[in-house]
């Protein structure tokens, strides 16, 4: 038997912690998946300190690329070595939202007894990852699976969000991205490709608004003084508001402004998993506003953000760790000391 090194979630409250654990054989239908890169993402955070409603014990990491290592009997389209992005949020596979690719929303995802690989099954902050199925896979040709890995949540999330608000964001509107860290680079790179809009980055970080001027954002404002920063917004979006706040923090504070920037028929949408909250009722946002808390992205929509990828549009801002770093990156990723994206390597020592 083969064992390999894991990053586990062991319980709420708990640190992750790195063992060694058999490495898994494909069955039927299924892929083993050596890893190449795996994205530590802040609701891994939540994950760990609030449980987000998993329990017992399962290795984390739900942004992962790697190679093909292994097939189990009958899967066909792969072979060994082919570089792939391992879709995250796995649904049943065969209700309606599923049949459409949109796992995400997955009508039985209750049933299922977890989201996906690392959020209560076992993800690929290890050497290796099981994939139940080939259709969860994107070939990835000459993209690195280290710089793909991220765009499976990173990107893939606020393209979901930012394509379901395309038909608003007309080219003399006005986008707002509250949080520039993993998603929130992501989304500013994206915005300039999808949409000709303007687009208005915040964050409390300096260096955060400096990398998102580089990455294509027409202003930045810092968010320091949220009284400020919502009248040097309403100076650029003028009466009617920001068409699309985009939140990818979701605390408090960025609930609040996010508040403050809507006009008539916006949109307001919080991929963030911050706990924040807003009380919704009539008069409390203007009239014709939709208000949303979008999860993730589909499989066909994984496969777009893996060509603008391919085709140089995007990119993801890695920084690489050992596998064996990983607790020392979560306390990074909590410090807000990540600039872009941090990704464990398994073959970094
Ligand atoms: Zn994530
Ligand atoms: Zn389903």
């Amino acid at each position: 038997m083969h064992v390999m090194r894991a990053v586990q979630f062991h319980g709420v409250g708990l640190p992750a912690h790195i063992v060694e654990v058999p490495r898994p054989e494909p069955g039927p239908g299924e892929l083993l998946i050596r890893i190449g890169g795996a994205g530590v993402c802040h609701s891994d955070l939540h994950v760990l300190e609030e449980g987000l409603g998993f329990s017992g014990e399962f290795t984390l990491g739900h942004e992962n690329a790697g190679w093909v290592a292994e097939v189990g009997a009958g899967v066909s389209g792969f072979k060994e070595g082919d570089a792939v992005a391992v879709y995250g949020p796995w649904g049943c596979g065969h209700c309606h939202a599923c049949q459409l690719s949109m796992e995400n929303y997955c009508e039985n995802w209750a049933a299922l007894g977890g989201f996906g690989g690392g959020l209560g099954f076992d993800g690929g902050m290890a050497d290796y990852m099981l994939v139940p199925s080939p259709r969860l896979l994107v070939p990835l040709g000459n993209l690195a699976p280290v710089n793909a890995a991220p765009l499976t949540d990173a990107a893939l999330t606020p393209y979901h969000a930012i394509k379901r608000a395309l038909p608003h964001l007309t080219p003399d509107v006005a986008v707002v991205v509250l949080g520039l860290g993993g998603l929130g680079h992501m989304a500013i790179q994206l915005l300039r490709v999808l949409a000709p809009v303007r687009v208005i980055a915040a964050d409390i970080d300096p260096a955060k608004l400096e990398q998102a001027k580089k990455l294509g954002a027409h202003h930045v404002i810092h968010t320091g003084d949220a009284k400020a920063a919502a009248e040097q917004i309403h100076k650029i979006v003028g009466p009617r508001g920001a068409a699309l706040v985009l939140d990818c923090v979701g605390v408090q504070p960025t609930f609040d402004l996010g508040a403050m920037l809507l006009g008539r028929n916006s949109i307001w949408t919080i991929v963030g998993l911050g706990g924040g909250h807003s009380d919704f009722r009539a008069g409390s946002t203007p009239y014709g506003c939709t208000v949303s808390i979008t999860y993730w992205g589909s499989r066909v929509e994984l496969m777009e953000v893996i060509a603008m990828a391919r085709n140089g549009h995007i990119h993801a801002e890695v920084a690489e760790y050992p596998l064996d770093q990983a607790v020392e990156v979560y306390a990074k990723v909590k410090a807000g000391q990540i600039k872009g994206r941090a990704v464990l390597v398994p073959d970094l020592r």
